[in-house]
Parts: C-alpha cells; sequence; structure tokens
C-alpha cells in the first residue's frame, strides 16, 4: 500500500515552483490532489500530466467562493479532506518608507489572509473527513528580520502564529497544524537571484523544490505526534552566518 493512499490534499498555489512539486509528490505515493492556483494554463498541463490522480481548479486564495468551489470540487471527486496546504504567496519588494499601502495589504492578503480562508473553508471537510493535517507554508522570514520584504515578513510571521492558534483548536478534532519554514529554495519565485546570497549559509546553495516536498510528505504522513510545530529547511540560514572566529 502507498503511504497516501486514501488521502485527499488540497494545496493552493500548485500550477507552478514548490506547490507544483508537492502535487506529484502526493500523486506519486498514492493520493488524490485537487490544486488550486491562479495560473490556468499551467495548472491545466499539469493536471493533464498527472491523469486522474490530480484535478487542477481556479483558486484565488483572496476569493472565498473559489475556496468554496474548490473545496466541493475535492469532495465531489475524491471525499472529504485530509491534507490541506496554504502554499500560495507573493512577495513584493521595497523599503517601508517606499512601499505603498496597497502593495503592503496585497502581500497580507495573499499570504496571511488567504491561509486563513484555506483553513476556514477547509475545516468542515477536514471534520468530516474525521481528522488530518493542516500545513501551512511560512519562510525562514516568519522567524527572523529581512530588510526591504516587511509585508512579507509579516504575513509570515503571522502564518506561524495563527498556526499555532488553529493547532490548539484543532486538536480535539484529531487535525494536526504544522507550519514549513523554507529557506532560499530554486523556484521562479527565486529567479535570477545569485547563488552568492547562499554563501554565508553551512549549506553553500539554493534548496531544490522536492527537498522540501519530502519533508511535507514526512510530516502529514508520519509526524503523527506533532502539532503546532515549525519545521525549518534552509541549509542552516536562521542560525546566522558562517564566520571564522580568530582564536588570538
Ligand atoms: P512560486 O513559484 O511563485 O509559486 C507560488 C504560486 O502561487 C504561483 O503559481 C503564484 O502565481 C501563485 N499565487 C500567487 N498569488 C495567488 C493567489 N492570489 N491565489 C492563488 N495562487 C496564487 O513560489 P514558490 O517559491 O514555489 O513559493 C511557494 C510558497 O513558499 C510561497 O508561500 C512562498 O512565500 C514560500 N517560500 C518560498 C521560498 C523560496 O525561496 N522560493 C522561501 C520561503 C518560502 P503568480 O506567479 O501569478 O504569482
Amino acid at each position: 500500500m502507498a503511504r497516501f493512499d486514501g488521502s485527499v490534499a488540497l494545496i493552493s498555489g500548485g500550477a507552478r515552483g514548490m506547490g507544483a512539486e508537492h502535487v506529484r509528490g502526493l500523486c506519486a505515493e498514492g493520493g488524490s490532489v485537487v490544486f488550486g492556483d491562479i495560473l490556468d494554463e499551467e495548472g491545466r498541463a499539469l493536471d493533464e500530466e498527472l491523469g486522474k490522480a490530480a484535478c487542477y481548479v481556479h483558486l484565488d486564495v483572496t476569493n472565498e467562493d473559489d475556496w468554496e468551489d474548490a473545496v466541493a470540487m475535492a469532495e465531489e471527486q475524491y471525499g472529504p479532506i485530509t491534507l490541506l496546504v496554504n502554499n500560495a504567496g507573493i512577495v513584493e519588494y521595497g523599503a517601508i518608507g517606499e512601499m505603498t499601502p496597497d502593495e503592503f495589504r496585497r502581500v497580507i492578503d495573499i499570504n496571511l489572509t488567504g491561509t486563513y480562508l484555506g483553513m476556514h473553508y477547509a475545516l468542515p471537510s477536514l471534520r468530516r473527513a474525521g481528522g488530518g493535517a493542516i500545513i501551512n507554508i511560512s519562510s525562514t522570514a516568519g522567524l527572523m528580520g529581512y530588510a526591504t520584504i516587511a509585508a512579507y515578513g509579516a504575513s509570515k510571521w503571522g502564518v506561524r502564529g495563527m498556526t499555532k492558534a488553529a493547532a490548539l483548536e484543532l486538536g480535539p478534532d484529531n487535525i494536526r497544524v504544522m507550519s514549513i519554514h523554507p529557506g532560499p529554495i530554486r523556484t521562479p519565485m527565486t529567479d535570477g537571484m545569485p547563488d552568492e546570497m547562499t554563501h554565508s549559509q553551512p549549506i553553500k546553495r539554493f534548496g531544490e523544490a522536492d527537498e522540501v516536498t519530502k519533508l511535507l510528505l514526512f510530516m502529514a504522513a508520519d509526524a503523527t505526534y506533532s502539532t503546532g510545530s515549525e519545521w525549518v529547511i534552509d541549509g542552516g540560514a536562521v542560525l546566522g552566518p558562517v564566520m571564522d572566529i580568530p582564536s588570538e
């Protein structure tokens, strides 16, 4: 029996990047996946690649009707949801003095409110399934400060805090809630960023999306006594820079 036989996953931002890798990984291990995005062309291509195991749905995470439709589709196609992955996210760059209020609100709306909406609308289905797991994608920017991405950092710290509140609330429903905190991972979001960025880390390279997927699959299937927990996958970035400290 495959590890995710009988599992029904709903994943946001699944058309490309890490989300697409999570969709592939779950299908490869027997899961059924409904995945949403606003990139319909990429989403439909992945849907075709994966056949009956996966279904694409247009899902703008800021839109409540889209969430209702995505949950309904998961139930119709495969049954109640056992795994929700709130993965969709954007980053906007700009110092606080330069970033406009609209730019700030957009990041919070997608990354933070979108994660709340995902949990809110998927919860009845997770309860119908008798429990399961919610995995919220935060960032190392939800563990430490970075200049020029204040809105992104605020949203990812918010995701981390909300994960803990949800874990406390949903333990009695047999629903575990956890956050993943990736460091620099090679995806379209980090396209063009230089490798040198990683050279102060103990592991001096970008991570690959499938390395995050392996962690996510472990958390969903095997980490059965873990909830409210933060899973860091960052090449050691949050440890602080590697430094040669003179001994004399
Ligand atoms: P990605 O390749 O840009 O994938 C994110 C997907 O979410 C894209 O398809 C994006 O579409 C979509 N999206 C944007 N706004 C949306 C909305 N309103 N509704 C639904 N989907 C929407 O990025 P990624 O690197 O795989 O990132 C996945 C998650 O990991 C994000 O939450 C990100 O913040 C987090 N993360 C990434 C890194 C990294 O180094 N890559 C590090 C830490 C955390 P568009 O292209 O149209 O925006």
